[in-house]
């Protein structure tokens, strides 16, 4: 499916209120409402509050704080996604439906351990391009007697889509359109690089991609502007939206603002958190510079 050519273009920020935003988020933010006012579009901003542990009502209304101080405008109302928990539930029982997606009981805990004691083997323990060990085997093989009495049991489990079996059923190449600061061009995808990805957690009833990818299509964003670091996850996402049957948006992954020593912000770095630096005198021109605008 492609997007309509007559709908104007649809933008969004999407941050989570799990820390206060910083120099990173601003700078997605300036980009993702200048491109959208370069091409007369919309910009929206999106909650991504699935982590009830996390998240909290501080935070988010710290985000709507931070955006206005900047001068950044969005449209309302503003998605956010604990709302919309029933919505992937359903996307993740088409996936469970079409028999592409297997319930996973190991803890992090436990993935750890195994992990570990296969690498003090000299086992070599394939990695995700985030540098995460692939989820182990053993949940997928699991016998369905096996898997029933687990679940019948109300043991806590996440569900996991079984990467294998779903590129051998889907049989074509996936690829994105990307006009952001490292690649350009038409990308080829490798979702098979994350192995058997999280659809929704123990803790939470949907994972970052399963709803990204959900929400994006509903709110017909034409353009997903963000960071790098998010980079390799589109080819996941371009393989969900297929299963799903979503349009594919155009990519445009941007530069990470990173500290003194080269890495890339996290949200407890308080010198360069938003309010911070707002509070110690700066301006939004101010900002707008710190992050090369
Ligand atoms: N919620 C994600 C984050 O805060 C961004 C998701 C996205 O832009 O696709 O890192």
């Amino acid at each position: 499916m492609t997007a309509n050519p007559r709908q104007k273009p649809v933008f969004r920020f999407a941050p989570s209120p799990n820390g206060p935003l910083h120099l990173g988020h601003a700078l997605s933010a300036f980009l993702n409402r200048d491109m959208a006012i370069s091409v007369g579009g919309r910009f929206l901003l999106r909650i991504e509050d699935i982590d009830l542990t996390r998240c909290t009502p501080e935070l988010e209304a710290g985000i709507y704080a931070d955006l206005e101080w900047l001068g950044i405008d969005w449209e309302r109302p503003v998605r956010r996604q604990s709302e919309h928990f029933a919505e992937y539930q359903s996307a993740l029982e088409r996936l469970i439906d079409l028999g592409l997606a297997y319930p996973a009981f190991m803890t992090r805990g436990e993935t750890r351990t195994l992990v570990a004691a296969a690498e003090a083997d000299g086992k070599l323990w394939p990695r995700d391009p985030d540098g995460s060990p692939l989820y182990p085997p053993d949940d997928r093989e699991r016998s369905d007697v096996d898997r029933r009495q687990l679940l019948a049991s109300g043991l806590k489990h996440a569900w996991r889509l079984d990467m294998g079996k779903t590129l051998e059923a889907l049989g074509e190449a996936l690829s994105w359109e990307e006009t952001g600061d490292a690649d350009r061009g038409l990308i080829a995808a490798n979702p098979g690089a994350w192995g058997d990805v999280i659809l929704s957690r123990s803790d939470a009833p949907s994972s970052y991609h399963l709803s990204v990818v959900l929400d994006d299509a509903l709110q017909e964003v034409t353009h997903v502007v963000r960071g790098l670091d998010l980079f390799h996850s589109t080819s996941v996402h371009r393989l969900l939206q297929t299963l799903l049957g979503l349009p594919a948006p155009v990519y445009h992954h941007h530069r990470l603002i990173t500290d003194a020593g080269g890495r890339k912000l996290s949200k407890s770095e308080r010198d360069t958190g938003l309010a911070e630096l707002r509070g110690r005198g700066l301006s939004p021109t101010d900002i707008r510079r710190l992050v090369g605008l």
